[in-house]
This record gives structure tokens, C-alpha cells and sequence, in this order.
């Protein structure tokens, strides 16, 4: 009985001195960068979904390495992630992190906002107007906690830390001396992207208007104005294409890309004329987009992404 007594009052000593839930997730393992250009490293991320076994990451943090500090596109989708990019930023270079570029609103890319701004907190943060204002209306709250969701409290400690900076179509970024040109062409995986050209490098930072290896959502963007976006990018004369996820690559991977994406969509124009429904589309893109099946996130989005174009060819239609 009083064996009893002192093991229940242990018990609950210690539920006292335990927080409720643990208060930020585990450090996020190392994933050393690759150089893929004079001054440039990418870290090719995992290329599944955020969860538990990944924690959350599964994006490309660049960085680019300027005469005065460090740019770093795109640090992660947590302050776990953005913690193990600094540390990883530390095997490649001692200089200090000096401007940080978010391409998209998805919060797989630019979570790890928090983890730079805590050990750089005067590096600005670039990142296109409407990303800002989505923010503003409550993006980055609902990203954090998806986050959180799909890892089981991985990524928990992470907390928004927005663009203070925004850019458009056009502008330049002079860090150092490289030159970062924003392009921006209208919705296209969304409607906050920008493509991030290092103009003496030849370097071009896709965001998901581009990706590899992967089919990504697309439920934020469109599928003609993704194909319009990468048609404007291909006029670049860079010669190193970083895509928002999968490998690095030549041009080459953005045809690869837009040509899923027309694939897609003229099954829909296909499946339209002939009076079928938006769900028979896949039964038409199944058939004309085998060389993507082994592609990660290929199985969960070509039904999907077959009714998104559908809709959009019918809106074209009126
Ligand atoms: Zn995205």
C-alpha cells in the first residue's frame, strides 16, 4: 500500500515537471550540400511529401556564395530544417549568411526563414509582393501547422518568419558581387512564384515551376500559365537549372516538366471534346505519361491533376 502511495505520487511529480507536448521537434539530419556551379550548392532534399521519417524536409535550399557573405535561396520547411542548413552551410563556407530569397508561398521552402533570421537577423528576406500578402492573411500559420500535422510534431518550435522585402518581374538584387535578376511571369505554380537567376553564374533557381523526379501539387497554380512560365524561363541563357525538388540539371528538365504538364492537359482538352467528364481524363493521361510513373507523387496526382485541367479547359472554353 504505501509501495503504492510513493509510486503514484512519482508518477505524478513527474507529469507535473513534463511539459504537455514536447516543446520543438528533433534536430533534422544532415544532408551535406552538392556544388553545382562555380559558387553555388544545393542540397537535393528527400523527395517525398513532408513525414515523420523525413521531418518535414523534402525541398532544395541553395546557397550562392558571394565576395561579401552568403545568399541562401529557399532554407527548408521548418526551424529544424533551417537549423540543419546553417550547420551544413558551415562544411562549405565560414562566411556570414548576408540575404535569404523564399521562391514560393508553399511552406516547405521558406520555414526555415526562422532559423537564418535567428543567427543572421539583419540578412533581408526577399520574396515575391503576393507572398507577403498571403502571409499577411494567414498562409504561414496554416503552413506550420500542416507541417506539424504530417510529421507527427517534428517540425513543432517553428514559427513564421515572413519576406520583409518584397520584389517583382524585373527587379535585380545586387549582393556582393552577383547579381540576382527576379523573374515572375503570372500564376504559375502558384501566384507568388519567382525564379531567381545569379546572372554572372549562369544559375537559375526554378521554385516548383520546375521539378524533377517529382509531380508536385498544382492545386494553387494552373497548368497553362506553369507551361507559360517555363516557355518565358527557357529564353534564359543560364546553364544551370535548380529545380524546387529533384536533381539539378541542363535545360532539359524543363521540357521534361512542361511536357508532363501538356500531356495532362491535352487529355483534358481530349476528354473534354468528346463529352466525358473530368474524371475519365486519367484514363487518357495514364496512358500518355508512363515515362513520369516511377516519379514521386505520380500515383497521388494524376487523378487530380487530370479534373484540375479539365476545369480549366472548360473555363478556356466560355
Ligand atoms: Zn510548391
Amino acid at each position: 500500500m504505501r509501495n503504492t502511495l510513493i509510486l503514484v505520487l512519482g508518477i505524478c511529480l513527474q507529469t507535473l515537471t513534463q511539459p504537455l507536448s514536447a516543446a520543438t521537434g528533433e534536430p533534422v539530419r544532415d544532408y551535406p550540400f552538392t556544388q553545382v556551379a562555380e559558387n553555388t550548392w544545393v542540397i537535393h532534399g528527400p523527395l517525398e511529401m513532408p513525414n515523420v521519417a523525413n521531418q518535414g524536409f523534402m525541398n532544395n535550399p541553395g546557397i550562392v556564395i558571394t565576395d561579401t557573405g552568403i545568399v541562401v535561396v529557399d532554407p527548408g520547411s521548418s526551424l529544424q530544417s533551417g537549423e540543419m542548413v546553417l550547420r551544413m552551410i558551415r562544411q562549405v563556407s565560414d562566411k556570414p549568411v548576408v540575404a535569404v530569397f523564399n521562391t514560393h508561398v508553399h511552406g516547405d521552402h521558406w520555414l526555415g526563414n526562422q532559423a537564418i533570421s535567428a543567427a543572421y537577423p539583419d540578412a533581408p528576406i526577399y520574396g515575391h509582393s503576393k507572398m507577403l500578402a498571403m502571409i499577411a492573411d494567414g498562409a504561414g500559420d496554416t503552413w506550420v501547422d500542416l507541417m506539424d500535422r504530417l510529421t507527427e510534431g517534428a517540425t513543432r518550435g517553428t514559427g513564421v518568419v515572413a519576406p520583409g522585402h518584397a520584389v517583382k518581374h524585373g527587379d535585380t538584387v545586387k549582393v556582393g558581387n552577383k547579381t540576382f535578376r527576379i523573374h515572375h511571369y503570372g500564376q504559375a505554380h502558384t501566384l507568388t512564384d519567382i525564379m531567381i537567376e545569379v546572372e554572372e553564374d549562369a544559375v537559375m533557381f526554378l521554385g516548383d515551376n520546375v521539378t524533377a523526379d517529382r509531380i508536385p501539387r498544382l492545386s494553387d497554380g494552373t497548368f497553362m500559365g506553369n507551361i507559360n512560365s517555363i516557355d518565358k524561363i527557357m529564353e534564359s541563357k543560364a546553364k544551370t537549372w535548380i529545380p524546387g525538388h529533384g536533381p539539378t540539371g541542363d535545360k532539359s528538365i524543363l521540357s521534361a516538366y512542361r511536357e508532363y504538364l501538356q500531356a495532362v492537359y491535352a487529355a483534358a482538352e481530349e476528354a473534354f471534346s468528346n463529352d466525358m467528364d473530368s474524371s475519365d481524363v486519367k484514363a487518357i493521361s495514364v496512358k500518355t505519361t508512363t515515362k513520369y510513373k516511377d516519379w514521386s507523387g505520380y500515383d497521388e496526382e494524376l487523378g487530380p491533376h487530370g479534373a484540375q485541367a479539365y476545369m480549366e479547359v472548360e473555363a478556356a472554353e466560355f
